[in-house]
């Protein structure tokens, strides 16, 4: 029904002569779709996917057909887009270890500074608001809506489906005579590949492009949501890749690691009837730092941001487009301890500084197959000393924060006798070239892959491999000591963090398990130093202020402790575990009403779990709540039925049956 109303709408639009006429405020609405590859979109010709909704908004807009984005990882993709910067200007470079400065004005801050209500729709934990992007938004909507045990999972999403129904329901809170900027993020398409049905049967062979068929199902949806409301007229509507997908190109499935055109030519479309003629495509090569810009000089607000550059004199014939094109991956160099990647595009060449460098010619080698540096030494030359005095001045420009710590913190890590994160990885690393080392990377990859799918024994088995044969790759640390905790092999888990640290990587991670398993020995004072030098490496690390509020509890400071609990509550206001210990260490200090304040919560974000209702019942029953304790009591039963520790089943049951008793006595 409603895509029909959003067909009708479009068909007018694209062919009616007269433009409407734009009454009150111009709305923006962002759409980026997370993982969509420039040739997976119904308009582009290539025949992999169908996208309808898309394809009619490139029919009555203006689609862009070769897009760049600056680098194939989702937090820094989107941190280009929204403050038209490339990373090294505004200084996020990886998912879950940086975030983007205050001191970088955003998209949503310029437009709430004039005055529109902000509000953004967030698919994935890799974008959640720790990660700074949520600066300018009045609303940044990033509740994944799933299991909240999970929440710290970079991996957890939320269904676009979902996201847009979110989406509607701001939508129609809106007063019709603000201007707002949304905007809405669709994770769907990125790894792992489930599409729902029909899509997963239309595309048996091709999962990647099931979802995004579906994604482009949801992407009608908005769509029509805004027709009904009458609000597509009077709305600049962008859509967007934030990087593509290897798909096998290059010998890379997913994306991150190489910075080929199958990871960084992405799909973007403009749409504003009656502001943007339609109907039309711009060949030339843009770049996704442009949009922000872009969007900004249609509303007429032109800002100058980052490198990005207004595409309006593109689009308007008064330009041809000769910006060179800056792309990088760090990836390799800060996960694996290889080379980093750097690139630049220009008039149809791309040069790839590496180990082993590479020149491609786009226009006669799409695929990027046939190497020309050896045939083309002089362009080579050429474009790597451009490229270089690009970095110079964009590093020069930067102000990154959190990864980087402060020198005040880097002695007194040194003064614990460890060294910083900043201290340089063993430099013969540094030769190895991403992208001869795929195999290793695939490998490893499906093994952090069977760890996602709980085969926890297959996934230490592939990591294990992959150590015997390179005993340099941090994230293999990383997996392989969270599987052994996972499994309860704690003695390997230390061994293995001893062993990265001694081999010279440094992981906030590595030392908040290191408290852990010392916490699970009662080592309360070897505990603490390690979640310290935690906090010391990643002061925003909400596991580690919660492992030490917990150590200090133990220990006997429950007011220390608090302030611990208060602190991660601060970065993460929905962080179950925070409110947990925050419940326990008030009930300790006899505070009963903040305790109770606080099990409420842990209920509330965690309804199936059953220790949250047990010590929820346990608080009321010692406060002499007794009907309500006995509720808490029979909904733990209720709720978690067979899941439930039996220990707590057995002990809610008695407690149900002693809070009866009385009750049946009054009768
Ligand atoms: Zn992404």
């Amino acid at each position: 029904m409603r895509r029909a109303v959003f067909l009708s709408a479009l068909a007018c639009v694209s062919s009616c002569r007269e433009a409407p006429e734009v009454v009150g405020p111009r709305h923006v609405v962002l759409i980026t779709i997370d993982t969509l590859r420039g040739d997976y979109v119904g308009y582009s010709g290539a025949g992999k996917v169908k996208t309808p909704n898309l394809d009619r908004l490139a029919g009555g807009g203006v689609a862009f057909t070769e897009t760049r984005s600056p680098v194939p990882l989702t937090l820094p993709a989107h941190a280009s887009i929204l403050t038209g910067a490339y990373p090294p200007a505004h200084g996020v470079r990886v998912n879950g270890r940086d975030r983007l400065s205050e001191n970088h004005a955003t998209l949503a801050e310029i437009l709430k500074e004039k005055g529109y209500n902000t509000a953004a729709f967030i698919g994935a934990f890799v974008l959640d608001r720790r990660f700074g992007l949520a600066q300018g938004f009045d609303l940044y909507d990033d509740q994944l809506g799933t299991d909240v045990r999970l929440l710290e999972n970079l991996e957890a999403e939320r269904d676009a489906g979902a996201v847009a129904s979110t989406f509607s329901g701001w939508l129609s809170l809106q007063p019709a005579e603000r201007p707002f900027f949304a905007w809405v993020h669709f994770y769907d398409p990125h790894a792992p590949y489930e599409p729902p049905e029909p899509y997963r049967s239309q595309y048996p062979n091709d999962p990647y492009a099931g979802e995004v068929a579906y994604t482009d199902e949801v992407v009608g949806r908005v769509m029509a949501d805004l027709q009904s409301r009458g609000l597509l007229e009077r709305t600049l509507v962008a859509v967007m890749g934030d990087h593509g997908e290897g798909l096998g190109a290059h010998g890379e499935q997913t994306h991150s690691v190489l910075i080929y055109n199958s990871t960084l030519h992405v799909p973007f479309l403009l749409y504003a009837p009656g502001l943007i003629d339609g109907g039309r495509k711009v060949d030339a090569v843009t770049r996704t730092v442009d949009v922000a810009p872009t969007l900004l000089d249609y509303l007429g607000l032109p800002t100058p941001m980052g490198q990005g550059k207004t595409l309006r004199p593109l689009m308007e014939g008064r330009s041809d487009s000769a910006e060179s094109v800056y792309s990088e991956s760090l990836y390799a160099s800060i996960h694996l301890g290889w080379s980093e990647l750097r690139g630049l595009e220009r008039n149809g060449f791309r040069y790839i500084e590496a180990p082993r460098p590479e020149l491609y010619d786009l226009r006669a080698d799409p695929g990027e197959r046939e190497d020309l540096l050896l045939s083309r030494k002089a362009l080579a030359r050429e474009m790597q000393s451009e490229l270089e005095q690009i970095e110079g001045k964009l590093e020069g420009d930067s102000t990154p924060e959190s990864g980087a710590i402060d020198s005040e913190s880097e002695a007194r890590l040194r003064s614990l006798g460890y060294v910083s994160s900043s201290s340089p990885r063993p430099s013969h690393q540094k030769a190895f070239d991403p992208k001869e080392h795929m195999a290793l990377w695939n490998e490893l990859q499906i093994g952090i892959h069977e760890f996602g799918q709980r085969n926890y024994v297959g996934a230490i088995e592939i990591l294990e491999k992959v150590l015997a044969r390179e005993k340099d790759i941090p994230l293999v640390y990383e997996n392989l000591g969270a599987l052994y905790m996972q499994v309860g092999r704690h003695a390997e888990a230390e061994t293995i963090y001893r062993q990265a640290l001694a081999r010279g990587m440094e992981d906030a991670d590595f030392h908040v398990n290191l408290g852990l398993l010392h916490y699970r020995r009662r080592e309360w004072s070897e505990a603490e130093k390690e979640l310290r030098v935690a906090l010391e490496l990643d002061a925003g690390n909400v596991a580690a202020l919660v492992h030490l509020g917990n150590t200090l509890r133990a220990r006997g400071e429950p007011e220390e402790a608090i302030s611990q609990y208060r602190q991660a509550l601060e970065i993460n206001p929905n962080y179950l575990y925070a409110f947990d210990g925050l419940g326990i260490a008030h009930s300790k200090l006899g505070q009963q009403e903040e305790a109770l304040r606080s099990f409420r919560e842990v209920v509330r974000l965690d309804p199936e779990g059953a220790q949250g209702h047990f010590n929820l019942a346990v608080q009321l029953e010692q406060m002499g709540r007794r009907m309500e304790a006995l509720e808490a009591y029979r909904e733990l039963l209720r709720r978690s039925g067979s899941g439930a520790p039996p220990e707590l089943t057995r002990r809610a049951t008695a407690a149900v049956e002693r809070l009866e008793a009385p009750a049946s006595k009054a009768k």
